[in-house]
């Protein structure tokens, strides 16, 4: 019987790891890892990161990678070195996006370990990065990429094949086959399942029929606002340019930043607005603009990511340059939650105006500026200066990636037959029990919340 653990984003949203073993007696196993995540957010979840894998790195034959975001790819640099020699399957959109990704993890990681021995601030000396640059290239090496809905055979009895799961460039759903004693048994993992209808993200492809599923629960428990994108940002855009102001909305370098480049040259092309120039300020969402680029056929763009009016500024010389912009003007920067990165100086000089308009893209932590200026913080500190907040802020809602509890019920709807369990992962317990709750009831199915480290024998 083939055996399916929860390794990680059990009870939680991050860490997404869940090895699939097949045992037939008399032949060797045979074991995929499907996605190998990083956790992020609070100090207790990121220490599980150091903790060993239940098995050994050099035995485990192949990784599949259902996208590139960090809490489903970012331990693979790790598992390189720990000698990991088997193959990683991902789309070819996946492996581009991974490319940035992973070696962006590596540097931070890096410069963490460093930042920690120069001040003292480590129980171990020295501290040590989880990888660095060179695990983050050895590992790149172990791609192979699969289109979506082509079988990928294991060597035995393991195959699997990928659907657009509509929530980032590249993103994948897995249906999982497993034969055995002459049986099969197949197993769906949504990965991060998108949403319906959004700017430049397919739809979620229909679930195949699957005798069991892991499906994501991050909203389980919620759903999302449902104004839209254009009517919200051609309001914001007019209101600005009305001042003759600067909208400047920090992003998410990776997948936010475009959908908010189409959403505006989409309402330009339909001259909702005016066509104005779109400064984009960061070298990685210029990288990543130029793979979404690459990959027309996966999403609804035409042309829009690239356009004349996108002017991309990679070095610092060209950030710079954005200093004299007066206004009117656009200008996407990153980091998302005004953590770090480029969007600080252009805060710096843009807060204290009430000609100009910062707009929130998504969510914003607890502790972060982006949340102090969501609670409307008179000033926030940047660089050791108290900034006064004088510009207008404004909150863009529903830019989730994320299917809400809703969304997910009608994805579900597209199933004839229901799977015989249904795991649900990747979400704090409360969004998770909520959502089992709900589909007990709408559909009277079997569904599990299953704890860190539980096995199932399917
Ligand atoms: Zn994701």
């Amino acid at each position: 019987m083939p055996e399916l653990a929860f390794l990680g984003a059990a009870g939680t949203v991050t860490g997404s790891r869940y090895p699939v073993t097949s045992q037939e007696k008399g032949r060797d196993d045979e074991r995929a890892l499907v996605d190998c995540g990083m956790y992020q957010g609070l100090k207790e979840l990121r220490q599980r990161n150091w903790e060993p894998l239940p098995f050994d790195a050099s035995d485990l034959p192949f990784v599949v990678l259902t996208h590139a975001h960090i809490d489903h790819s970012g331990m693979l640099p790790r598992l390189a070195r720990q000698g990991f020699k088997g193959a990683v399957v991902s789309t070819p959109a996946t492996h581009e996006l991974a490319k940035l990704l992973l070696v962006d993890a590596a540097r931070l990681q890096e410069e963490d370990a460093a930042f920690l021995n120069r001040k003292g601030l480590t129980k171990h000396r020295p501290a040590l990065p989880l990888f660095d640059a060179g695990d983050a290239e050895a590992i790149l090496q172990r791609f192979t990429v699969r289109p979506y809905g082509e079988w990928t055979e294991l060597p035995d009895r393991i195959a699997f094949r990928f659907h657009n799961a509509g929530h980032l460039l590249g993103s994948a759903m897995v249906e999982m086959r497993v034969r055995e004693n002459g049986g099969a048994t197949t197993v769906l993992f949504s990965g991060d399942l998108g949403r319906f209808g959004m700017p430049l993200n397919p739809d979620p492809a229909s679930p195949p029929e699957a005798d069991y599923m892991v499906l994501e629960s991050t909203y389980g428990d919620r759903a999302h606002c449902g104004d839209s994108l254009y009517d919200q940002l051609e309001r914001i855009v007019k209101e600005t340019l009305a001042r003759r102001g600067i909208l400047v909305v920090p992003s998410f370098a990776v997948g936010r930043a475009q959908q908010i480049i189409y959403v505006l040259n989409v309402l330009m092309e339909k001259q909702r607005l005016p066509l104005l120039p779109i400064h984009l300020d960061s070298p990685m969402a210029v990288e990543a603009t130029r793979i979404y680029a690459r990959h027309p056929k996966e999403q609804e763009s035409r042309g829009e990511l690239t356009a004349r009016n996108v002017i991309c500024h990679r070095t610092v010389e060209e950030s710079k340059a954005l200093n004299g912009l007066e206004g009117p003007g656009i200008i996407i920067s990153s980091s998302g939650m005004l953590a770090g990165g480029r969007i600080l100086h252009h805060l710096k000089r843009l807060l204290p105006d009430e000609r100009h308009t910062v707009a929130l893209a998504g969510y914003q932590a607890a502790g972060t500026r982006g949340r102090a200026l969501q609670e409307g913080a008179g000033t926030i500190r940047i660089h050791g200066e108290e900034v006064p907040v004088r510009a207008r802020l404004a909150d863009l809602c529903g830019f989730s990636g994320h299917a809400d509890a809703g969304e997910i019920l009608r994805w579900l709807a597209r199933k004839e037959r229901p799977p015989r369990t249904i795991f649900l992962t990747h979400g704090e317990p409360e969004a998770a029990t909520a959502l089992a709750e709900r589909i007990r009831k709408d559909k009277g199915w079997t569904v599990r919340v299953p704890r860190l480290g539980e096995q199932a024998v399917l």
